[in-house]
């Protein structure tokens, strides 16, 4: 047997973490055994579904690397095939048209509850074989007696009592199919083995197999994966940090870093937390899927990505940063200067965001001097210094690391001073900050081009001063 699994988001908002991380673990289970993986779009609630939605759902797919076999499908382009398989239910007496009223309905809430009963429809329709009329819907007869059991992957087996389920509403009014109808057909249709999603779906399984058997459809094997919650354990949200895989791009973060995040969010392999694509794919199994609810960890997510940053090669983080760059206004054509600079910055950033915000000042001439810093260095006591290092670096001929760091030794020695006060305010000069890669890496990064001409303007600003 082929192993077939499915993301079947709704096009009603961003992808978002706890999404990604269910996309991820059917993408994984597919590639694991050799199977294929199906993305189907379930856009049929007219209401809520964008376009927008799912180009940003597409999007992060694609920003993840979850390439699947099949699809995008969209469900609303398949209306036709749930109408037919509503009406051969209807046909077989396994499921009837129904006209009772919003008001009547809620009257029927009002007084299960008042008699402390689970509310569900009365049935007042189910035996009356009634025509399609405007306004009317189509509930499913469910068994009223017997145990429905999931038996699931990652829980165990799960029961429920039929008579606790109702006779759901498969196809509303506006000719519709409900989600748990159409996921039903589409997933037995896409001949789906494996359904994988999350817990707050379990409830809908049972009604979900007894449809498949209704249908006459081979029931395909279910695993529902525990929440994700915030570190207060409340279920994740906003207020835990984002929520929404492409903040996470905005924000700086690799998909890998991303990806190897979201894969430990309720699967393990000891104590392994750094792992490959490959390694994944080939360790990935749903015995090793935790029952209990994962705890989001934005800091470990930050030191991933840390990891994938220092792990990635100058080329492909110039590359990734440019955009930030460009974003700022920053004119960023010449990739060679881009590489440099990203190797200055690799190993001191957390986010591609923080190495483009610490890295602007490479490609601004004018740079800004921070307060701080041009108080304690760009001041007249430090003039000569700067004039010093600007007239001896034409002559320089040894412009690495060990050279320009005895270049400005010697000035220290011959200005009587401390290194510290040659190459601070040259810091300040070149970068407008206290603190930023070696100096010596700036200034090879930078080019004697611009060195000499940032100190010139230092040296005319604390004339100014
Ligand atoms: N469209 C449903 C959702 O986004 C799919 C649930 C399922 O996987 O069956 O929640």
């Amino acid at each position: 047997m082929t192993i077939r699994t499915r993301f079947a988001p709704s096009p009603t908002g961003f992808l978002h973490i706890g999404g990604a991380r269910t996309a991820l673990f059917n993408w994984l289970f597919a590639r694991h055994h050799g199977g294929q993986f199906i993305l189907r779009v379930e856009d049929t609630d007219q209401l809520r579904s964008t376009e927008e939605s799912t180009r940003a759902i597409l999007d992060a797919m694609e920003w993840l690397g979850l390439d699947c076999d099949e699809g995008p499908f969209f469900q609303a382009e398949r209306v036709e095939i749930h109408t037919e398989m509503v009406k051969r239910l209807i046909d077989e007496g396994k499921a009837y048209r129904c006209v009772c009223t919003p008001d009547e309905l809620e009257e029927m809430r009002k007084r299960a509850s008042k008699e402390g009963r689970k509310p569900r429809y009365d049935g007042t329709c189910r035996d009356k074989t009634l025509p399609q009329t405007p306004g009317s819907v189509v509930r499913f007869k469910c068994p009223q007696i017997g145990v429905t059991t999931v038996n699931d992957l990652v829980k165990g087996p799960v029961n429920f009592d039929n008579s606790e389920l109702d006779d759901l509403v498969i196809e509303k009014s506006d000719g519709y199919p409900t989600y748990n109808f159409a996921v039903v057909v589409d997933d037995a249709e896409m001949k789906i083995t494996h359904v994988l999603r999350g817990d707050d779906h379990l409830n809908n399984t049972p009604k979900q197999i007894l449809l498949y058997e209704a249908l006459g459809y081979e029931v395909p094997e279910f695993g529902h994966f525990s929440m994700i919650l915030g570190s207060d354990k409340a279920r994740l949200s906003k207020r835990h940090g984002a929520t929404s895989v492409m903040a996470y791009k905005d924000m700086g973060y690799l998909p890998e870093a991303l990806v190897n995040y979201l894969v430990r969010l309720g699967w393990s392999h000891g104590d392994q937390e750094i792992f490959s694509r490959d390694e994944m794919i080939g360790l990935f199994d749903l015995d090793a899927v935790g029952k209990s609810a994962a705890i989001f960890n934005p800091e470990k997510l930050l030191w991933l990505n840390q990891h994938y940053i220092q792990k990635s090669d100058q080329e492909r983080l110039a590359g990734e940063i440019r955009p930030f760059l460009e974003k700022m206004q920053l004119d960023v054509e010449d990739m060679e200067y881009l590489k440099r600079v990203a190797g200055d910055l690799k190993d001191r950033s957390k986010t591609l965001l923080e190495m483009s915000e610490s890295g602007a000042f490479y490609f601004q001439d004018e740079i800004e001097y921070n307060e701080n810093a041009a108080v304690k260095f760009l001041k007249t006591e430090y003039a000569g210094h700067l004039k010093a290092v600007a007239e001896g670096l034409p002559s320089l001929e040894d412009y690495s690391r060990k050279g320009i760091e005895s270049f400005l030794r010697n000035i220290a020695d011959e200005m009587e001073t401390k290194l510290k006060f040659i190459a601070q305010p040259l810091r300040v000069a070149l970068t407008g900050r206290i603190v930023s890669p070696g100096i010596d890496e700036v200034m090879i990064t930078l080019g004697k081009k611009r060195v000499i001409k940032r100190i010139k303007r230092a040296i005319d600003y604390i004339a100014k001063i």
